[in-house]
């Protein structure tokens, strides 16, 4: 054999065993047994090139796709070129709409510069940061990116996307239970929770020190046994309570374990979830001790300043009483010298004076005694159909001495026909009294009052307007309060205890009227304006019968006078004996009733506060028997509260007069009496 032909033979058996490489090769690539070619050149001049085979990608596709952490890979400018279906699932977008374009469109704005430095960052190295990614429906989703270089193919990155939402639900609900913790460790009330049954479930810090205890899965009632505040002793029921029924405000006491009573506040109400579930009740317990301490504090001293008033005003009706009691001899003796007609012209001016000054005295003493009535709102209004006209000008006639005592022009105009109106006319013509007695004060001598009556927009006003001193504005609304008093510098000649204008203001309020000051200020006069409601619009009908029933002084009559002011007694006897009557007197409670039975009297002035056996006493004692059925009685006495009428009235006596009583009074209870009548 040649060299020639050996080596044919050669190459041929390299090129068969190379064909059955390349067959073998073949059919392992068939197979699938093989995954990747690496072809090298023989001389190795070149680097071996390596050919993946597409079937060794499928497993490794199928791995990134069913991943459970969604995942991508990106260009360096955020292109997606490729995504897994939780990738898809996460932005809640199709494959196609999330290919080819910018992730950056899915990132919300604040986080796309973390965005942009991620992929900067994950090209040399890996790095995860956190952004808030937007969802096809809007929704936003917390996300941590993780992102590394693909080192092979293409310039990009790989993506992995960890879903932070549930993790972040996780922290907020530790967050929420902390904070819910912290609240009931600090809330200043006692917080409990109960389930529907009511076993406790939590309880606050404030709730175990109030109990002492720990209350916990115990029954909330066995540990808080609470009490109802408005009925003590009494277990508080919380039924309804356990059915859901909310709570509010109740107050409760609760004794301590210590021994210390505590007064609280319950509230109650369900726990509901946002399902709507009811989980439980909450129950909050306010503790209000401190708070009812200062109640009862506050009632004490309110109780305190009470009687201090009370005692005021028994102190007012005493003194007013026991100043009246001089002020009946002066005047039954003015009466006396009245009748006497007096030749002395001095010893004429002198009774003017002392007639003129006990006027003013016994109107200082009836303000005394009004203003025990104001405080405690014992006025009483014997309310009739009147006109409004013929009052004011009673009250107008009442201060007419202070008004010609200084020589003031006094004017008076009202329309001409009646205006009615419902009231207490004596009651308003004391108002009236008072403005135009206070005119005439405040005017320097020879001033012009005005007195105006009109009706406007339904109402009925009165105007008294004076040219006097005038009122500071400051001071306008002041003046009806109880003792104020603006010209306090002023020459008390003309006397005044700051009771006046706050009378005037109470009564014209308890006729559902108004009254207010104006006045241009010091110098310039003042004006007060009475507003009274007209009777019902009506302005015609009768008028009502008046109360006081003036009568004749009739025959002679026998009189009993029971005083212990003898003064009293003997200058009123001396009076009555003057008017044709015969008249006998008493000292003391038991002389008046033997003077009476003795002498049987037709009519009896009995003082009330009697030595030994008081006025009330003697009318009981005597009106029980027959023989006085016709005889009138009628106390006398310095007592002019409601309740001394009262007393009066129903102790048998026919009238209540307070002293001093002039003459012209005196005759008219010169009468026998009439069934149920009282007169005060
Ligand atoms: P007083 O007994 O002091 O007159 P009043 O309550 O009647 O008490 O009046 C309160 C105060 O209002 C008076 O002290 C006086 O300063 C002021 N006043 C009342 N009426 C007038 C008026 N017509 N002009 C100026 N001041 C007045």
């Amino acid at each position: 054999m040649s060299d020639a032909l050996a080596a044919a033979q050669r190459e041929l058996e390299e090129l068969r065993l190379r064909l059955a490489e390349a067959q073998e090769t073949i059919r392992a690539i068939q197979g699938g047994e093989i995954d990747a070619l690496v072809i090298s050149d023989a001389e190795d001049s070149e680097p071996p090139r390596v050919f993946t085979l597409d079937a060794a990608d499928k497993p490794y596709r199928l791995l990134v796709d069913q991943m459970h952490h969604a995942s991508a890979a990106l260009t360096i400018d955020g292109v997606v070129l490729a995504c897994n279906t939780q990738f898809e699932r996460l932005l809640r977008r199709e494959r196609q709409a999330i290919l080819g374009q910018p992730l950056q469109q899915h990132i919300d704005p604040p986080g796309l510069p973390v965005f942009e430095a991620l992929l900067r960052d994950g090209l040399a190295a890996l790095a995860e940061s956190e952004v808030m990614l937007r969802r096809a429906d809007g929704e936003r989703l917390p996300i941590v990116l993780g992102v590394r270089a693909l080192h092979e193919g293409v310039a990009g990155v790989c993506l992995l996307v960890v879903d932070l939402s549930e993790q972040k639900r996780r922290e907020r609900l530790i967050a929420d239970e902390a904070t819910a913790r912290a609240i009931l460790e600090q809330v200043a009330d006692a917080v409990v929770v109960c389930d529907n049954e009511g076993t406790v479930l939590r309880a606050s810090r404030a709730a175990h020190d109030l109990c002492g205890t720990n209350p916990l899965f115990q029954r909330f009632e066995r540990v808080f046994a609470l009490a109802r505040h408005d009925a003590p002793g009494t277990r508080v029921d919380l039924d309804a309570v356990w059915r859901g029924e909310p709570l509010r405000g109740l107050e409760v006491s609760f004794d301590r374990p210590g021994g210390k009573r505590a007064e609280l506040m319950l509230g109650a109400g369900p726990l509901v979830v946002a399902g709507g579930e009811r989980l439980g009740v909450v129950i909050t317990l306010t503790d209000i001790t401190s708070l009812r301490e200062a109640e009862d504090e506050l009632r004490r001293r309110a109780s305190e300043l009470q009687a201090v008033d009370r005692r005021k005003d028994e102190f007012l009706a005493m003194l007013a009483h026991e100043l009246r009691n001089p002020l009946s001899p002066i005047q039954s003796s003015l009466e006396i010298m009245n009748l006497q007609a007096l030749d002395d012209p001095l010893a004429n001016q002198c009774r003017d004076v002392i007639e003129r000054q006990v006027q003013q005295l016994t109107r200082l003493v009836d303000d005394l005694l009004e203003v025990s009535r104001i405080n405690t709102g014992k006025i009483q209004l014997q309310m009739a159909r009147i006109d409004l006209g013929a009052a004011v000008l009673r009250g107008i006639e009442t201060s007419r001495p202070a008004v010609d005592a200084k020589r003031h022009r006094l004017q008076f105009a009202c329309p001409p026909e009646p205006v009615w109106v419902r009231a207490d006319s004596t009651r308003i013509a004391q108002v009236i009294g008072n403005l135009v007695n206070n005119a005439a004060k405040y005017t320097e001598i020879g001033g012009d009052i005005g007195v105006r009556l009109e009706c406007e927009g339904g109402r009925a006003v009165v105007r008294v307007r004076d040219s006097g001193i005038g009122i500071p504005q400051e001071m306008l609304a002041e003046v009806f309060d109880l003792f104020t008093q603006v010209h306090r510098s002023l020459d008390r000649s003309q006397g005044g205890l700051g009771i006046g204008l706050a009378l005037v203001k109470r009564l014209v309020t308890i006729h559902g009227g108004q009254v207010e000051a104006h006045s241009d200020g010091p110098g310039l006069g003042s004006e007060f304006v009475v507003r009274l409601p007209l009777w019902d619009g009506e302005r015609v009908g009768p008028e009502a019968p008046r109360v006081d029933k003036a009568a004749a002084a009739g025959p002679s009559l026998r009189v009993l006078v029971i005083d212990d002011n003898r003064d009293a007694a003997e200058l009123l006897a001396a009076l009555l004996g003057m008017l044709g009557h015969k008249v006998q007197t008493a000292a003391d409670g038991p002389s008046g009733i033997a003077t009476a039975l003795a002498f049987v009297p037709q009519l009896v002035l009995c003082d009330i506060g009697l030595p030994l056996l008081d006025g009330y006493g003697v009318v009981a004692d005597l009106r029980a028997r027959p023989e006085f059925a016709e005889t009138r009685f009628i106390a006398l006495t310095g007592y002019g509260r409601t309740e001394d009428r009262q007393r009066s009235q129903a102790s048998g006596f026919h009238a209540h007069l307070i002293k001093p009583v002039g003459l012209a009074k005196l005759k008219t209870l010169l009468r026998p009496p009439q069934a149920g009548e009282f007169e005060t």
